[in-house]
């Protein structure tokens, strides 16, 4: 089944998804094409790839009109039965005005990819998470998907892949990339530290917070947030984690006080090992727990801080 993979690049950086999708593209069973679009080639070859494709365009950042038409034109050449996208901002500018125009299978935010005989089965979730469903494309037409971030492990390096190149010509773009502006000093990247300590309403007080900033610095750990720490103005948007949030995979997801609604459990349900720390047994974080203390938060945070 072959698969075009449509790779996603930061300032002349390959963005991890990119190889998520390799992964994901490999579990179809191939060959595997993944496509490049901007002035130069990046490498994108790892295990699993069979032909790398650069389309060369003038405009060297993001811009929907420039990536609709480069995905046309490589569907156009390449003919694949699956395209492969991340579930991104940049994806959801454009990927949808293709699968539209092109009379394409689509389905977007997907966390499982299968196939079953020639039909490609992707899994989805509906209804805020509360159901999963499997979609199928039936063999025929090309199919669009939007893949979750962090739902697949990044592929390895070492790939044989060949390469080629298409030249798109110049597009006349709506929406121009004017510049990129830093985010404001003391913000962090959640989405890259590999230990969070995330901090919910069940800490009930503003005056709480710069405990838990104490505690997550002497355990090394970065302080997260659930929705309603930002809603109440206290950290900003930039430390929530969930569907209006970022998605975060960490090594340690370590959560107090926090119930586990499924708009916040779709941000962070992938972390490798999940600890928490609630007074409610039924606490819905539980059920994605690895360990977890049915205790007061505080009891809990006054003995750890003792511990380090
Ligand atoms: C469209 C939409 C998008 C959303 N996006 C997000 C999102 O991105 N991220 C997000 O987080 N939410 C999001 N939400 C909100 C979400 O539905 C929940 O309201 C929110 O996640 C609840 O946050 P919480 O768990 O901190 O608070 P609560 O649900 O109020 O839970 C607090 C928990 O703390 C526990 N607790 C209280 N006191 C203690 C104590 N002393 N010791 C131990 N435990 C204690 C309680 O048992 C409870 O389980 C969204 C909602 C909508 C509708």
């Amino acid at each position: 089944m072959s698969v075009l993979v449509v790779a996603e690049q930061l300032q002349g950086r390959v963005r991890d998804v990119t190889f998520e999708l390799v992964t994901a593209a490999r579990e179809l069973g191939g060959p595997v094409t993944v496509a490049t679009i901007g002035p130069e080639a990046l490498d994108v070859n790892r295990a699993g790839v069979d032909e790398v494709v650069h389309v060369q365009t003038e405009q060297a950042e993001f811009e929907n009109d420039v990536y609709q038409r480069a995905l046309e034109r490589l569907i156009e050449e390449r003919q694949p039965q699956v395209v492969l996208l991340g579930f991104t901002v940049n994806s959801m500018g454009y990927a949808g005005a293709v699968a539209a125009k092109l009379g394409l299978g689509f389905a977007s935010d997907v966390f499982g990819l299968g196939r079953d005989g020639d039909e490609v089965v992707a899994t989805r979730a509906f209804y805020g998470s509360k159901v999963h469903a499997e979609v199928g494309f039936p063999a025929g037409k090309t199919v669009l998907l939007l893949l979750r971030p962090t739902a697949w492990a990044p592929a390895e390096a070492g790939g044989s892949a060949t390469s080629s190149s298409i030249e798109l010509g110049p597009v006349q773009s709506r929406a121009r990339h004017k510049e990129f502006r830093e985010v404001e000093k003391g913000d962090v990247d959640i989405t890259t530290a590999p230990f969070l300590l995330s901090i919910g309403r069940g800490i009930g007080e503003q005056d709480n917070i710069a405990m838990f900033e104490e505690l997550a610095g002497k355990l090394g750990a970065t302080l997260s947030v659930s929705r309603p720490i930002v809603d109440a103005g206290w950290m900003s948007n930039a430390r929530q984690v969930g569907q209006s949030g970022k998605t975060v995979k960490p090594k340690v997801y370590l959560a107090f006080g926090i119930s586990g609604a499924v708009q916040h459990l779709a941000g962070m349900k992938t972390s490798e090992t999940i600890i928490a720390v609630n007074s409610d047994p039924e606490a819905a974080i539980f059920d994605v727990a690895h360990y977890g203390a049915v205790a007061d938060l505080f009891d809990v945070a006054e003995e750890l801080a003792k511990l380090v």
